[in-house]
């Protein structure tokens, strides 16, 4: 007994497994290929993220000293500058108060200390010939009241008055009038005018005399006390008059201490800073920063130049997390140090750093980049499998359709071999009969012309199977009346019905049914293949009918028969090519495992539907359902 070159009868193709592990393979490949890849380039690339990140490190720190540096020196030109158009006092107090330095010494062109300079030494006397204040100041020792009579008359110089109204004081304290003399500095010196009358020591006379008279108030709650403490830090506190002395300053502002004002004036400490330096010789804790002209020496504490530094590196652009500083030598970071470098010769003994505020640059700027990797591999592998796919869907088909073709081959030969080998056989014995009986004949004739049909159905099913499989089968759709394919069907088939075990069939078309776009020769094929299966898999007493109706959106052809049935486990796989529940009932009938295959095709180009309904021995019904507007979806 012949069996399907196919290998097996369900149709299923065994031998597709080679063709699957070759797609394993051509996928696994490269994806292990791919994956390997990744976890090389994730650890190389931490390195490459700190070498790639500390050059660049580098090269910002360096960046940041230049800047810094140029910083520095515009700052210092600048100062410069101010020399020139000011006095070394306003000087003092502009660097001071602009935060450029906590204090500063300020020289002449010639290098001469010129603030805070020393007392200087007492000069000529201008009232030394002065016949009126000679007589004043003889009074003093012997007549305090004419003292203070002959100084109140001297008041018109805003300088010598100034010195009168000194003495008048004094002479007054003698008398013990202490109201009056207080009384006299506190209106006396309110306005301008004696603004910058000094002493003979060099001294401011309104300063000395405000001091004189907070002693004498003597109670900080008193209101002339405190209007007196104002006055009297202004006075302090005003750098462009040039007749405050810096030892004055000092003076002034350690006897307030002394007599319980708290408020000291704003540059105290800048004053202080700078006379410890005059008086005794350079202090190592202060950095020194000189301008070009080397009129001015600022004077830094370490904490201060740190702080400036910080607020220069606010103001620079560094890449994100990444932060600059200046620190000791010796102090600790504040986070990780990224790289570092010395602050450069103006500051010795401090570094630059530049330091993370993120835990590790490198480890997240390597994760970034692993990640991009990452979905690139898969990517790549994703495009690998569906080439790898598509590639084995096409070699799929090149070895079904090498496959089918001698599948074919060989079952047309053997199908074909049967009805040629009776018809020959029949042709034979006529010919060798010289005076063949007419009833002989005429039985022979019709055993022929059965053959000759069942041989040009078969050659019609591969044919059509044929184009089927190379998907050269090409439909025309046009608008088809239902009826007119049954009837056509039923033409087509008429001829075996009328076979001498044939049996009428019976036809039952529903009334107007609409038409349907359709090709009328595939319809036609369908329904012949369904009712030449229904009279071959009957048994003598046949009853086939063939229904036309409708229902909901299709139009449904049924085929009806009382044969043999199909097992319910058989329904699904009757559909596939070469398929025959038994193959040697089917054979005997004239069956080649492939009229429902083609039937399923053509249904499906025309996008309806095929199914079976069936019980073993009572029969079958096959129903093909077409929708009512389809246009066909065939090539
Ligand atoms: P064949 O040429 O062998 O009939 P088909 O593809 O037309 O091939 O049918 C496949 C198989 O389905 C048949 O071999 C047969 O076993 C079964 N079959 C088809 N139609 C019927 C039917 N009307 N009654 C019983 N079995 C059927």
């Amino acid at each position: 007994m012949w069996t399907h070159p196919a290998g097996s009868r369900s149709g299923r193709d065994t031998r597709a497994w080679p063709l699957l592990l070759l797609l394993v393979i051509a996928i696994l490949i490269p994806t292990v290929c791919v994956v390997w890849l990744l976890q090389d380039a994730a650890r190389s690339q931490q390195a490459v993220a700190r070498q790639m990140l500390s050059e660049a490190h580098r090269s910002q720190i360096a960046l940041f000293r230049q800047a810094l540096d140029a910083w520095w020196d515009k700052r210092l030109a600048a100062i410069d500058e101010m020399t020139v158009r000011s006095l070394p006092s306003a000087v003092f107090a502009s660097i001071v108060r602009d935060g450029l330095a906590d204090s500063a010494l300020i020289h002449d062109t010639a290098r001469r200390l010129s603030y805070p300079a020393p007392q200087s030494p007492p000069g000529p006397d201008a009232a030394a010939d002065n016949a009126p204040w000679n007589r004043a100041r003889a009074l003093e020792d012997t007549d305090a009241a004419g003292a203070a009579a002959a100084y109140a008359k001297l008041g018109s110089d805003p300088i010598l008055g100034a010195r009168a109204l000194q003495g008048q004081v004094r002479s007054l304290l003698r008398l013990g009038r202490r109201e009056v003399a207080v009384g006299i500095v506190l209106e006396q010196f309110a306005g301008k005018r004696h603004d910058r009358a000094a002493d003979l020591q060099g001294r401011l006379i309104a300063a000395d005399l405000e001091l004189l008279a907070l002693r004498l108030i003597g109670n900080p709650e008193d209101a002339r006390f405190q209007k007196l403490t104002a006055r009297l830090i202004g006075r302090m506190d005003d750098y462009d008059n040039p007749a405050m002395s810096a030892p004055q300053r000092r003076f002034l502002a350690s006897e307030l201490r002394a007599v319980g004002v708290k408020d000291a004036p704003a540059l105290d400490d800048a004053e202080r800073v700078a006379a410890r330096w005059v008086e005794q010789g350079p202090d190592t804790r202060l950095i020194v920063l000189r301008s070009p002209s080397g009129r001015v020496d600022l004077l830094l504490r370490r904490a201060t130049v740190i702080r400036q530094i910080g607020e220069f590196a606010k103001s620079q652009r560094f890449p994100q997390g990444v932060q600059a500083a200046a620190q000791l030598r010796d102090s600790a970071a504040p986070g990780p140090i990224l790289t570092e470098t010395p602050a450069g010769p103006r500051f010795p003994d401090l570094r630059l750093v530049l330091w993370s505020a993120e835990a590790d640059p490198a480890a997240a700027l390597a994760e970034r980049r692993t990640l991009a990797y990452f979905w690139t591999g898969l990517l790549v592998i994703a495009l690998t499998a569906a080439l790898a796919l598509l590639v084995a869907r096409a070699i799929q088909r090149q070895i079904r359709l090498a496959r089918l073709k001698t599948d074919l081959v060989a079952t047309v030969s053997h199908e074909l071999k049967t009805p040629v080998a009776s018809v020959c056989l029949l042709v034979d014995t006529l010919l060798d009969d010289a005076r063949p009986d007419p009833a002989k004949t005429r039985e022979y004739l019709e055993l022929i012309a059965r053959e000759n049909a069942r041989l040009s159905r078969m050659i019609d099913n591969f044919l059509t199977f044929s184009r089927m499989e190379r998907d050269r089968k090409k439909f025309d759709f046009r608008e088809v009346r239902p009826e007119a394919i049954v009837r056509a069907a039923v033409d087509a088939i008429g001829e075996r019905f009328a076979a001498p075990q044939g049996c009428p069939v019976e036809v039952d078309i529903e009334p107007a049914l609409p038409v349907i776009f359709a090709d009328e020769s595939g319809l036609v094929t369908t329904l012949t293949n369904l009712l030449d299966n229904a009279w071959k898999y009957s048994g003598d007493e046949k009853r086939i009918t063939v229904r036309a109706y409708r229902e909901r959106a299709c139009v449904c052809f049924a085929v009806e028969d009382n044969g043999i049935g199909i097992p319910a486990r058989e329904t699904q796989k009757i559909f596939r090519r070469f398929y025959q529940v038994d193959q040697r009932l089917a054979r005997e009938r004239g069956g080649c495992g492939l009229g429902l295959s083609i039937v399923d095709f053509i249904v499906r180009a025309h996008g309806g539907s095929v199914k079976v309904a069936s019980q073993v021995g009572r029969g079958s019904t096959f129903t093909v359902a077409l929708p009512v507007a389809v246009q066909g979806v065939g090539a």
